[in-house]
């Protein structure tokens, strides 16, 4: 026989016990965003291999070793995207929504990288993601993390650790990066391979490293704080000051980096303790360079981007039980007239109950099996329509999980009756 197939290593279904968490989760998002004045962005999912080999940069463990990548047959190279703010820029600036203009946007979906499998880190995985355009002051930044910090609120998540930090502008960067290559090469016998390459490539990337043999080592390196400029350091001061009156705890945490050129300023984490190593569950920042290293004209951005898997995870773990649903009504069917009967029964219920969940038991089947779907659909009550009913015109109220008596209800009753009751 031949062997079943299976789904990708790294990939995985969301099974419908599952579902109503991760839809609660992302409709808790939107709806948050949504008070910001945030519009929906959908992007393709595939792009040009080029965009990301441009945007993410070629020195990158994105770009070096986890892109899905490969020739359409047109022979174009493609990527399945890695991350969606490269996606959302070349989208932005290809539709003109840069011009003269500040912008709100988000999306959400599936994301690929080549990783290595773990709790917490996939191939494909999700993300809600934000970007905004065309506001270079720090009053966005601070309204981005306020707004991060009200969505933790609304899911009903109050452990998570916000860290902050300012990468300063590309001028500041260049001076600190001198400093920190000294000390690098001064430890040169503590950096992995990938770190050695990084030195004289990307050496800010170094301080990201998931190492743990180099954790110490990186733990001493000198901050870019004493290269910050006045400006940065107003950047930083208007948000420190802004989440600290709006009551949102930070830490100041100078090795938090993005390594990549076009970063400016201001960068941040949300980190739980709950998930190992896989600790961050949104990163963002402001990426002001972006716009013009893609060809456009120089345009302000900051963004951020969350994980759902992780969010998913942390919520399960908080309260296993969270997001369950359960039917309030099943209707069992005894027989194909009954079955006729039930079915439009159930569209008179689903017209009379709004919002209640109204299942009608289909594929046959005997009163001890319909019983035992009714049971695990966790409906309230059992509708039963057998011979009897049908011949009297009413079916059986059944109460299946309070301790009511089972009464016979006409059938012409019953919306009204279930209304009551389900109340
Ligand atoms: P990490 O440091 O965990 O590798 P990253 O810096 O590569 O994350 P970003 O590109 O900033 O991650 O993506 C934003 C968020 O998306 C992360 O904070 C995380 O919550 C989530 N994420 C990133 N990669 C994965 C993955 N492979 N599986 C699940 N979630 C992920
Ligand atoms: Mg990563």
């Amino acid at each position: 026989m031949a062997k079943n197939i299976q789904a990708i290593r790294g990939m995985h279904d969301v099974l419908p016990d599952s579902t109503p968490l991760w839809q609660f989760v992302e409709r808790t998002v939107a709806e948050v965003l949504a008070a910001y004045g945030y519009r929906e962005i959908r992007m393709p999912i595939l792009e040009v291999t080029e965009l990301f080999k441009r945007s993410i940069g070629e020195v990158t463990d994105i770009v070096e070793k986890e892109m899905y990548t490969f020739d359409d047959r047109n022979g174009d190279s493609l990527t399945l995207r890695p991350e969606g703010t490269a996606g959302c820029v070349r989208a932005a600036m290809e539709q003109g929504l840069l011009h003269n203009q500040t912008q709100r946007l988000w999306y959400q979906g599936p994301m690929f990288r080549h990783e290595r499998p773990q709790k917490g880190r996939y191939r494909q995985f999700h993300q809600i993601g934000v970007e905004t355009f065309g506001m270079p002051g720090p009053d966005i930044d601070a309204e981005i993390i306020l707004m991060t910090a009200r969505i933790w609120r609304a899911l009903g998540i109050d452990d998570l650790e916000l860290q902050l930090n300012t990468l300063g502008t590309a001028e500041e960067r260049a001076a600190y990066r001198n400093e920190l290559v000294g000390y690098f090469e001064s430890h040169i016998d503590l950096l992995d391979d990938d770190s050695r390459r990084r030195l004289t490539s990307n050496p800010l990337r170094i301080l990201d490293s998931k190492n743990p043999a180099m954790r110490e080592m990186l733990d001493g390196a000198p901050a870019l704080t004493a290269h910050l400029g006045d400006a940065s350091r107003r950047h930083l001061d208007f948000i420190a000051e802004t989440l600290t009156e709006g009551g949102v705890d930070f830490i100041l945490n100078p090795r938090l980096v993005r390594g990549l050129d076009y970063y400016a300023r201001t960068v941040f984490e949300w980190v739980t303790d709950r998930l190992g190593a896989q600790g961050t569950v949104c990163a963002g920042g402001r990426y002001d360079g972006l716009v013009e290293l893609l060809g456009g004209k120089p345009a302000a951005a900051v963004g951020f981007a969350l994980g759902l898997e992780r969010l998913v995870a942390i919520l399960e773990e908080i309260d296993p039980g969270a997001g369950t649903v359960a039917a309030d009504v099943y209707l069992v069917l005894m027989g194909e007239a009954a079955s006729r009967a039930g079915l439009l029964l159930a569209e008179q219920l689903r017209d009379a109950l709004p919002g209640r969940e109204v299942v009608a038991h289909c594929g046959g089947g005997g009163m001890k099996a319909q019983f035992k779907r009714a049971d695990r659909s966790g409906a309230r009550y059992a509708v039963v329509i057998g011979d009897a009913e049908l011949e009297a015109g009413t079916v059986m109220l059944k109460p299946l999980r309070a301790d009511e008596a089972q009464t016979e209800v006409p059938r012409a009753a019953l919306p009204a009756t279930l209304q009551q009751r389900l109340d």
